[in-house]
């Protein structure tokens, strides 16, 4: 026996930092001009094959709300597609209207937050 725990094969992993990443996923997308199927092509273009779901996923959450986790290599892959650093990806907001703080009740069109 190795004594290996059941370790849970998917946790819901605190998700702050997916959410900031896909806000900023979201904002940069706008900001060039693409479309969820441009980046997703870009993407793939770079090497790393991702349909445009994922990157809906990535972006907004999925349908059940959570924000699907990001992983390193589609972090780095993203940020190559909108050519920024994969740290740029991880700050706290690049969002240009609402700073991260969207007026309570309401969601940013821009990055997707809600408070
Ligand atoms: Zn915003």
């Amino acid at each position: 026996m190795s004594g290996g725990k059941p370790g849970p094969a998917r946790t819901e992993a605190k998700t702050i930092h997916a959410r900031i990443v896909g806000r900023n996923v979201r904002v940069l997308r706008h900001d060039r001009g693409l479309r969820l199927a441009d980046l997703a092509q870009k993407v793939t273009e770079g090497g790393y094959p991702m349909i445009l779901k994922t990157v809906q996923q990535i972006e907004t959450g999925t349908s059940s709300g959570a924000h699907r986790a990001v992983t390193v290599d589609e972090l780095v892959a993203l940020a190559k597609a909108l050519e920024v650093s994969p740290a740029e990806l991880l700050k706290p907001t690049l969002c240009p209207v609402c700073h991260g703080e969207p007026v309570p009740g309401f969601t940013c069109n821009t990055c997707g937050a809600s408070r």
